[in-house]
């Protein structure tokens, strides 16, 4: 036990033994009229009496300051036990109380710290809101899959799509609901889920965000290329017999048989499969292209030099091109063929859509996007734009609105862009040209 402590205890009872003492003299000299001494003696008694009165509310002081402590979360707080006060007793005790409360704070505070990290860096945006619509809690991938700055009410996500609040006012635990939306001139699928909990008597409802656009997309290529590498075998385990059918009859005719013998019809006939089945064949080959693209063969490439390679390239003399690389460093990662394949497929396609417009233009450019340090070439042009309906198929093999079109180069671009990790996004409204994105 402290010295201070010892002190303060003798100290206690010496004072009531005092005070006793004191009364009893009090009480001798009023008996014996001794009123100099009586008025000495209630003075002492008097000053006791305010030195106990001070004691108690130094105490309650303390008191109060740690519940003060406790309500406002300060640990800087400290009861010393070697500073001057009139009670160690209740000092030592509140010094301990108040270091007990700040260990479980600390415990808490580093708890807090570790689980907001944890749901800061996972990559499902997590959102926490009460029925009326309040916002309780959310992690930055929210933000971030939303494209959004900041949100306080489930009405704040009317700017991201008017009909995302009340889909996640209407969700249903267990139930996967698939949100779309268009960010960055690209759709994207997000899967919601719910959860619904009670904390203290509240009940909070806790929605997942998963973006699953890039496994969709992936599926969807290989749902593609499964159908084509099946069709594709099938049509041309078909087509070359009647191709080799057809060319050996029409050569023993032509070597047998007098022409004028048999009747025109068949021998054009003949001609006609076989041209038709062989023109079939390439146009199956073609598709094929589409399941085959190799391996990319990565290399550092600058941007200015890939520019600089197609610019030798071309190109039609009634189309103004216009190429810009701001800054000569730009690099990217990637199979140089695969990449000059995919920007020609673009600028062609450009060049298709300003056939018919006055002053056709083609503007290709390279920057890094400041936010994702993502290095971005796109592709414009002036043309006649493409309608929303179409915007969300020309991805799609085989999709196509020309009339010899066969709707493979686009479908062949986004395969490439996703065998390098990257994308291929498009910006464009009817009468105002179209934009193509690489992304990388
Ligand atoms: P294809 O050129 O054989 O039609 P693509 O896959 O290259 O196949 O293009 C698919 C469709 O996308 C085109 O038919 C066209 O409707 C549309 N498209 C592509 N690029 C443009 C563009 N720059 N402007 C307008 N429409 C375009």
């Amino acid at each position: 036990m402290r010295r201070s402590t010892i002190r303060h205890r003798l100290f206690l009872p010496l004072q009531c033994v005092a005070l006793v003492l004191l009364s009893l003299s009090l009480g001798f000299c009023l008996w014996h009229k001794l009123w100099f001494c009586s008025l000495l003696l209630v003075s002492v008694i008097l000053l006791f009496i305010l030195q106990l009165v001070h004691q108690q509310r130094k105490s309650e002081e303390a008191l109060k300051r740690l519940i003060d402590a406790i309500r406002f979360s300060d640990y800087s707080l400290s009861f010393r036990p070697g500073s001057p006060t009139p009670n160690p007793t209740l000092t030592q005790a509140l010094e301990q109380a108040l270091e007990q409360f700040r260990s479980k704070m600390y415990v808490l505070e580093a708890q807090h710290i570790y689980y907001e990290t944890l749901l800061g860096t996972i990559d499902s945006g997590l959102l926490v809101f009460h029925r009326n619509g309040r916002i309780e809690w959310y992690n930055k991938t929210v933000l971030q899959e939303l494209g959004i700055k900041n949100i306080r009410e489930l009405s704040d996500l009317k700017i991201v799509h008017p009909s995302l609040p009340s889909l996640l006012g209407e969700l249903t635990p267990g139930i996967t609901r698939i949100f779309r939306m268009e960010k960055a001139g690209r759709i994207q699928e997000i899967a919601l889920n719910l959860v619904i909990f009670h904390i203290q008597g509240k009940e909070l409802l806790l929605v997942s965000l998963k973006n699953i656009h890039s496994v969709l997309e992936n599926k969807e290529i290989e749902a593609w290329q499964k159908l084509i590498r099946v069709l594709t075998h099938e049509i041309m385990n078909s087509l070359a017999p009647i191709i080799s059918l057809s060319e050996t009859l029409a050569e023993r005719i032509n070597e047998s048989s007098p022409k004028n013998q048999l009747p025109p019809m068949t021998v054009q006939a003949l001609q006609a499969i076989h041209r038709r089945s062989k023109g079939l064949l390439d146009f199956v080959q073609n598709y094929r292209k589409l399941t085959r693209i190799p391996a990319p063969q990565f290399s550092m490439i600058a941007i200015k030099d890939l520019f600089a390679e197609i610019q030798k390239l071309h190109f039609a003399s009634d189309i103004r091109y216009h190429f810009s690389c701001p800054d000569d460093s730009l690099q990217i990662l990637a199979d140089r063929s695969q990449i000059e394949q995919v920007l020609l497929n673009l600028i062609r396609n450009a060049e298709e859509a300003c056939t018919e417009i006055p002053e056709p233009a083609i503007h290709l450019s390279a920057c890094m996007l400041a936010e994702t340090k993502q290095i971005a070439i796109t592709v414009e042009d002036n043309g006649p734009g493409i309608v929303p309906e179409a915007l969300d198929k020309i991805f799609v093999p085989f999709f196509t609105t020309k009339p010899g079109g066969s709707g493979i180069g686009l479908s062949l671009c986004k395969q490439i862009m996703t065998l390098h990790k990257g994308n291929i996004a498009v910006r464009s409204h009817p009468g105002q040209g179209s934009c193509f994105t690489l992304l990388f």
